[in-house]
């Protein structure tokens, strides 16, 4: 089974606004807001991949780039 592992978490800092609902949703509490209010990732060693940033994000700011353990990578 292929399984998804953190490459890089981008945040495109000039798109975040700042609303914190990626702070909210995450599921292991990867992100926060820094003294800019714009979201960064703190803990990037707990992302699980889900995404859930990525698809919630009103901005479209958040990429979560994985590799696959398996899979053919194209
Ligand atoms: S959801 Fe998007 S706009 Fe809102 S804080 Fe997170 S990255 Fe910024
Ligand atoms: S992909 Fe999931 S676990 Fe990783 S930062 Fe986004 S919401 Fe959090």
């Amino acid at each position: 089974m292929a399984k998804r592992r953190l490459r890089e978490l981008v945040i495109r800092r000039e798109w975040c606004k700042g609303c914190g609902i990626c702070v909210a949703l995450c599921p292991k509490q990867v992100l926060e807001l820094d003294g800019e209010d714009k979201s960064v990732p703190a803990r990037p060693e707990d992302c699980i991949c889900c995404r859930m940033c990525e698809l919630r994000c009103p901005d479209l700011a958040i990429t979560v780039l994985t590799d696959e353990e398996e899979g053919d990578g194209a």
